[in-house]
C-alpha cells in the first residue's frame, strides 16, 4: 500500500481539514517474514525493541527474532499467554517492561495489540505491527479500546509507524479469524451511515473523502467473500489492507465514525455484560459481523415503518436503560448521557431530513438478505446462537446499546421516532 500517495490523494480535502496520519510504511505481501528487518531499518524504526506476541501467534511467524537479530536489532521477547481482553493491568505490566526499549513490535492479532499500542502512548515508544491474521480493524488504530472494571472504554493510543503483513502466514491463521475480520469490515456500511446521520441531524462533521476510502475497502472485502474460508494468501491481503485503511480512516477523520457505527456499539454492550460474568467473549468480529446484521434489519425496517407525522420529543424510559445496564455501569451511562445525544437535535430537523436519512440508509447499507449471504458465504457468524450470548443478552444490547456513548446513530433515535420496534425479528430469534 503506498501511503504516501493515498495521503497526497487528501491534500486540501474539501471538509477543510487537513488530513494526516503517522503511519510511514504498510507492507502487505508474500514471504514478508523475512523483510522484518529491512522494512523497519527502511522506516526508521528504533533497533532496541521489545517484541510482545502471544504463544499461538508468535508460533506463527516462527523465525522473526532470529530475522530480527540478523538484521541488527538488540530483541527483548515478552510472551503473553492467552489475552482475550485488553485490560488496564495488561497495560500497566507492559508499561514497566517497555522502560529500557525503544520501539515495541507487536508480532499478532486482537486485543493484545490494543495493550501495546496503549502502553507505548503512555511511555511515548515506537510502534510497530507485524500481523499474524486479518482478524480486525484496530491494526492502524490511534485508539485502543480498554477495560477498566468490566468498563470497555476508548483510549487515546499509539499509532504503529509501520505495519507488517506476510499474507502468507495470514492465509494459514485460523479460519475463524479471518471469517472475524470480515464480520468486523461487514459494520463499515452501517458506520458510514450512522455518521452521515450524525451530520443530517446534529451538524456533526463529516468528510466524504475519508468516508469514500472505507466504503472501497469495504466493496473490495465483498468481492472476495467465498474466498476468505480458504487457505488463500490473495483474499487474506485483499482483507488485510481493508482493515489497515479503515483503521487509518479513523485516525484521518480524527474519530471511529468512518469505521464504526451501532454494530460496535452493539457488540461492546455484549462484551461488558459477558465480562460481568467472568466469561471471555468471542472475537471482535465475530459479534461485529453478527450485530451487523441485525442492525441492519433494524435500519431498513425503521426506513420503512418511521411516520415523520409520528416523530416528537425523546421519549426515553431512563429507569429502563439503567436497569438494563444495571449498578454497575450506572454512573457511565450518566455520564455519556449528561447532557444525551438527542438534545442535539428537534423532531422538527428529523422530519425536514428524513428522506436524506433513509438515503444515507440505502446508499451505503446492503439489504439484510445480501449480507446474510456474504456473512455465510464468508464463514461469519451471523446469530446470536454463533456468539455464544443468550437470547436475552442479544435483544439487551440491541435495544439499549446507544445509551453507552455520546454519539448519534439512528438506533438512538428510536425513541422520538415513535415507530413500531421488533427486537425480536431484528434479532433474527422469531425464525422457526
Ligand atoms: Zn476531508
Ligand atoms: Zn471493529
Amino acid at each position: 500500500m503506498n501511503v504516501p500517495s493515498l495521503l497526497n490523494a487528501l491534500q486540501s480535502c474539501a471538509c477543510g481539514k487537513s488530513h494526516t496520519v503517522g503511519i510511514r510504511a504498510v507492507e502487505i505481501g508474500r514471504g514478508l517474514l523475512a523483510q522484518t528487518a529491512n522494512i523497519l531499518s527502511e522506516n526508521g524504526f528504533p533497533k532496541k525493541i521489545l517484541v510482545v506476541s502471544g504463544t499461538h501467534s508468535f508460533a506463527a511467524a516462527d523465525g522473526i527474532t532470529d530475522v530480527l537479530s540478523a538484521g541488527g536489532f538488540c530483541v527483548r521477547l515478552h510472551l503473553f499467554d492467552g489475552v482475550h481482553t485488553s485490560h488496564q493491568s495488561d497495560v500497566d505490566a507492559l508499561t514497566a517492561l517497555c522502560r529500557d526499549a525503544d520501539g515495541l513490535l507487536f508480532v499478532g492479532a486482537g486485543s493484545l495489540g490494543d495493550v501495546c499500542r496503549r502502553a507505548c502512548y503512555v511511555t511515548d515508544k515506537e510502534f510497530a505491527v507485524f500481523a499474524t491474521a486479518p482478524s480486525t480493524d484496530g491494526f492502524a488504530s490511534d485508539t485502543a479500546p480498554i477495560t477498566i472494571h468490566n468498563f470497555k472504554i476508548s483510549l487515546p493510543a499509539r499509532e504503529p509507524s509501520v505495519i507488517i503483513a506476510d499474507t502468507d502466514i495470514l492465509a494459514a491463521a485460523p479460519a475463524v479469524l479471518r471469517s472475524a475480520g470480515f464480520g468486523d469490515m461487514m459494520g463499515k456500511t452501517i458506520g458510514l451511515a450512522d455518521w452521515k446521520i450524525g451530520n443530517l441531524t446534529t451538524g456533526e462533521y463529516y468528510c466524504d473523502t475519508v468516508a469514500a476510502l472505507t466504503r472501497d475497502a469495504y466493496r473490495r472485502v465483498c468481492a472476495v467473500a467465498d474466498r476468505i474460508p480458504q487457505n488463500d494468501p490473495e483474499s487474506a491481503g485483499v482483507l488485510m489492507e481493508a482493515l489497515v485503511i479503515t483503521g487509518m480512516a479513523m485516525k484521518l477523520c480524527g474519530s471511529s465514525r468512518a469505521a464504526a457505527g451501532a454494530e460496535h456499539i452493539v457488540s461492546h454492550f455484549w462484551e461488558i455484560k459477558t465480562l460481568e460474568q467472568g466469561r471471555a467473549s468471542v472475537y471482535h468480529g465475530r459479534k461485529v459481523g453478527a450485530a451487523s446484521l441485525m442492525i441492519t434489519r433494524m435500519y431498513y425496517d425503521i426506513c420503512k415503518n418511521a411516520d415523520p407525522a409520528r416523530f416528537g420529543a425523546d421519549e426515553t424510559d431512563w429507569e429502563r436503560v439503567f436497569a438494563a445496564y444495571g449498578d454497575a455501569f450506572k454512573a457511565d451511562v450518566v455520564k455519556c448521557n449528561s447532557p444525551t445525544v438527542t438534545e442535539e437535535t428537534s423532531p422538527a430537523i428529523l422530519r425536514e431530513k428524513w428522506n436524506a436519512i433513509c438515503d444515507a440508509v440505502y446508499a451505503e447499507m446492503p439489504a439484510p438478505d445480501v449480507l446474510a449471504d456474504m456473512l455465510r458465504r464468508a464463514g461469519a457468524a451471523a446469530a446470536c446462537e454463533e456468539i455464544e450470548i443468550t437470547p436475552e443478552l442479544c435483544l439487551l444490547g440491541l435495544e439499549f446499546h446507544p445509551y453507552m456513548r455520546h454519539r448519534m446513530l439512528l438506533s438512538r433515535l428510536l425513541p422520538m421516532l415513535r415507530c413500531r420496534t421488533d427486537y425480536t425479528a431484528w434479532a433474527g430469534l422469531n425464525k422457526g
